[in-house]
């Protein structure tokens, strides 16, 4: 009934030098490949409009095409998941679980495809690649295991003599899953499994710049075993595809991961709409901060700002934006990141010694020009690394540094490497946790303290939905910290922890008279 032990993905080891090489050379050949995403309504491909899906690091590069779904595409997809919604939660909740280990099994079998495409299409480094490979596996491994635990049995519940009480778990209908560029794969995937396995059939939306990597997965899905009626994608843009989806009445419930803008604009179409009330699972921005207070051992301090700051160029929503230091630890400190800082290297995301690939696009490009130029007004420019030659054709952004003054200058969030600092004095530690509660997001918060009073006095009073001390603050392992936050930060419940599968389900309690 429990299937096997479940462990967390090992992934390939990149000490090896044999796997290494291996992986590598395997690399380069499904780097080259070129690769389409149609819409598929129950394993049938749909037709519309045709775009190129461009390389971010660099533009000429084309990776294939993607044909947006059309309204027909649209309307049949809702038709078929309706239809099918009934009987997809009549099957056993083992055999939904089976599939998802199958397709963990297949993702694990062929991760230097994914990983090729995160690479190319998503501009991810190897390492980060490899790590949405091993987060897209668990979360199938997580989520199996949970549907056994959760809805294999009726929870018994007590009564009177000769009534017999029990609660049970359903899936609810039709969820649309709509996921974001920046996890391509792993959110993709975490969403689609969770929302399958709890008995939901899934009409699957992917980001508008990553939908090849999404075909893949919802082509191994069904070679898994997922029923092609069961599980549709639909790529195109949201304010189209989304919103005609989120729209309908027949839909059961929504798993969101993007920005807060867009989790509010869902909201208020599921509230218009004719239909019944549903849920919105969302995951969205964060204004995420560090405090580092002077107990904190500095070198550990600066690998870990490096990290949660600069890592995948920025671009999660997990990225530490605002680092708060002591004043009196704050220069050393300082002096050391901006040495570690000038080593970084930007390039080719497809290569090994690549710390920083590009970022997503033109538009993301864009706004954070906008955003610097206004800090290169209002705030000191700390640090800027200068861009080498060979980005020039793609969509890269030097990673820089500034301080300000306090955090109510920072009214947005800011998805890309650009680090804040703000000094602090220790006596006015509270006017730092009230400045990060006021940004109103909750998402994450890192500290570094090595004063348990002070590490239990933050944690207790800044709304955040995952805290890491003493360590970086991204990355969060399925199962390990479940992911997610509070206030403009989303709804909850987290992603890759035990309550997730919950809000796909519907419970009902049935009490027998025997
Ligand atoms: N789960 C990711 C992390 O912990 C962030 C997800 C996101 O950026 O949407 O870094």
């Amino acid at each position: 009934l429990y299937g096997k032990v479940r462990r967390n993905s090992l992934g390939i080891n990149l000490n090896d030098p044999t796997s290494l090489e291996r992986l590598m050379a395997e690399l380069g050949r499904a780097m080259e490949k070129q690769r389409q995403a149609l819409p598929l309504v129950s394993g049938e491909a749909g037709k519309g409009t045709v775009q190129v899906v461009r390389d971010p690091s660099d533009r000429r590069r084309v990776l294939g095409t993607v044909v947006e779904a059309d309204q027909e595409a649209i309307a049949e997809a809702l038709s078929e998941a309706d239809a099918v919604a009934a009987g997809w939660e009549a099957t056993s909740v083992l055999g939904r679980a089976e599939c998802l280990e199958q397709a963990a099994d297949l993702f694990e079998e062929r991760q230097v495809e994914l990983m090729a495409l995160c690479i190319r299409e998503g501009g991810k480094t190897v390492a980060d690649s490899l790590a949405e490979v091993r987060e897209a596996v668990d979360a199938c491994r997580y989520y199996a295991a949970e549907a056994r635990r959760l809805f294999a049995m009726p929870k018994m519940l007590p009564g009177p003599t000769g009534e017999h009480n029990e609660l049970t778990l359903h899936g609810r209908g039709v969820f649309v899953c709509i996921s974001p560029w920046n996890f391509p794969l792993a959110i993709f995937t975490g969403q689609v499994a969770a929302a399958l396995v709890a008995g939901n059939t899934v009409i699957a939306k992917p980001a508008g710049q990553t939908p090849l990597i999404a075909a893949l997965v919802v082509q191994w899905f069904h070679e898994a075993g997922i029923p092609p009626r069961v599980l549709h994608f639909l790529p195109g843009r949201g304010s189209r595809v989304g919103q005609a989806l989120v729209a309908d009445y027949r839909i059961s419930g929504v798993a969101f991961t993007g920005s807060t803008r867009t989790a509010a604009v869902i909201n208020q179409v599921l509230a218009e709409r004719k239909g019944p009330i549903v849920p919105l699972i969302a995951e969205t921005g964060g204004q995420n901060a560090m405090i580092v207070d002077s107990s904190a051992l500095p070198e550990q301090v600066v690998v870990d700002v490096m990290t949660s700051a600069f890592n995948s160029a920025g671009q999660r929503c997990s990225a530490l934006r605002v680092l708060f230091l002591q004043e009196e630890v704050a220069e050393p400190i300082l002096e050391m990141l901006i040495g570690a800082m000038e080593e970084l290297r930007l390039g080719e995301p497809g290569r090994l010694d690549t710390d920083i690939g590009p970022l997503i696009d033109g538009e993301a490009r864009a706004r954070l020009e906008t955003h610097c130029q206004r800090m290169n007004r209002e705030a000191r420019l700390l640090c800027r690394l200068s861009l080498p030659e060979a980005t020039q054709n793609g969509y890269y952004f030097a990673p820089r540094v500034y301080e300000l003054e306090n955090l109510a200058e920072l009214t947005y969030e800011v998805f890309g490497p650009v680090l804040h600092v703000i000094r602090y004095s220790s006596k006015h530690l509270n006017k730092v946790i009230a400045s990060i509660n006021r940004t109103g997001y909750g998402l994450t918060l890192g500290i570094h303290s090595r004063v348990d009073e002070t590490v239990r006095y933050i944690q207790n009073r800044v709304h955040a939905g995952n805290i890491y001390v003493n360590r970086n603050m991204i990355g969060a392992v399925v199962g390990v910290q479940p992911f997610g936050g509070e206030r403009l930060s989303g709804t909850g419940p987290k992603a890759g922890g035990p309550h997730y599968l919950l809000r796909f389900a519907t419970e009902r309690s049935t009490s027998i008279n025997m």
